[in-house]
């Protein structure tokens, strides 16, 4: 496909930097594992990462995208601009149970690197973009629409999970909220002077559970009723729903998918005499688009470290990240590492977050995003590869 260019010693170096990160990954992995914070709410986690990259030279921009724990740190001037993504919000219950403490860890050391590794002939500007709210609001997407990414060349990121990966399976999503209006009256009394709004959701949720029948496969509709009413002698004048409506891509999800549920949704009220508001409380998630050349040169790096990348587990896939949004704006890659053998968002996996092996994981992990960042950054032709792919892909969607 192409050469990779990078100097033998500036990887070695590059290398050696990263091993001796170790304490630094070590110090940043178990201090959020200690103070998990849900997503917007990372002021600790934002914090620490902010400071150990002051210290080290990068000029910071806090606050950004109107989310007060996302911030940008930007070492150099030059082009391309290349940027490592960090996540570090928590679950609830569970702490770091998706180990987005490690990630926080990784691109930090990967950036720490890069910055310190890079020759003076090459004009690269490295960023560290901290990305919160991976779990919740996704605020990746909120950063996109703020066009936190427009002048970034690329992006990479690295996800722990059970096996090393090249990134690729996530799905498009888009939940939808749905609240029916009726009217009260009592439920013995009078029942046929009130407008039921239970009757309607309930009837709206068989039939958009019923839907899958007449969609593609890949097709997830799971709803939950979130209000059914206050007390059981009141006719329910409001009744409400929140449905996660995702398929593998955003096209067929906001064409085919969503229409389609909106229809079934809105024909319900109408046949209890109701009415119905739709509300979209999450924005539109896009799948991740897969850059192959981003692909290439991560692959050839786990090689180079001597890691192994077996084919994606059976059935995988279902699963939604932010991420994706960031791959529809600039070639980005979230590579996967393995480092437990727990399951996701578990308190095991937390755990393991902290263990000898998922340190060493997350140093290899770093050791994959910055010599592929550096692959790029001595290449440019592979990195105008990249951004052809990304234009042909925009260009198709049209
Ligand atoms: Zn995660």
């Amino acid at each position: 496909m192409f050469e990779l260019k990078t100097p033998e010693e500036t990887r070695q170096g590059l290398v050696a930097r990263i091993n001796s990160y170790q304490p630094l990954i070590e110090d940043i992995a178990v201090s959020l594992y200690r103070n998990p914070e849900l997503g917007l709410s990372e002021v600790f986690a934002s914090q620490k990462l902010k400071s150990i990259l002051e210290a080290e030279g990068f000029s910071v921009e806090a606050g950004i995208a109107s989310m007060p724990t996302a911030f940008r740190a930007a070492w150099g001037s030059g082009r391309p601009a290349i940027a490592f993504l960090a996540e570090y919000d928590a679950l609830p219950g569970v702490g770091h149970g998706c180990g987005h403490n490690l990630m926080a860890a990784c691109s930090t050391a990967a950036a720490l690197a890069c910055r310190h590794a890079i020759p003076a002939e090459l004009p690269v500007r490295w960023l560290l973009i901290g990305t919160p709210a991976e779990e919740t609001v996704g605020g990746k997407l909120a950063m996109v629409d703020a066009g936190v990414f427009a002048d970034v060349s690329a992006a990479f990121i690295a996800h722990p999970e059970r096996q090393n990966g090249l990134g690729g399976s996530s799905w498009a999503s888009h939940p939808l909220e749905l609240t029916f209006h009726g009217r009260t009256s009592h439920a013995g009394a009078s029942p046929q002077d009130g407008i039921n709004a239970l009757d309607a959701l309930v009837a709206a949720y068989t039939q958009i559970r019923n839907l899958k029948n007449s969609l593609r496969d890949d097709v997830r509709l799971a709803g939950i009723i979130t209000h059914g009413g206050d007390v059981p002698n009141i006719v329910p004048e409001r009744a409400q729903a929140r449905f996660t409506v995702r398929a593998k891509d955003w096209r067929y999800l906001e064409t085919i998918v969503l229409p389609k549920v909106k229809q079934v949704a809105e024909g319900a009220a109408l046949a209890g005499s109701a009415t119905v508001e739709l509300r979209h409380h999450e924005p539109l998630f896009k799948e991740t688009l897969e850059h192959p050349v981003l692909r290439e040169i991560a692959r050839r790096n786990f090689e180079y470290l001597g890691e192994t990348i077996p084919p994606p587990p059976e059935g995988a896939g279902g699963g939604v990240t932010d991420v994706g949004g960031v791959t529809w704006v600039t070639p980005c890659i979230q590579i996967r590492f393995a480092m437990t053998s727990a399951r996701p968002h578990s308190r095991e996996l937390a755990d393991d977050t902290i263990t000898p092996r998922g340190i060493q994981a997350t140093l290899m992990a770093a050791k994959v995003l910055a010599l592929s960042a550096l692959d790029l950054a001595y290449n440019p032709a592979a990195l105008a590869a990249a951004h052809d792919h990304l234009t042909q892909i925009l260009n198709q969607q049209q």
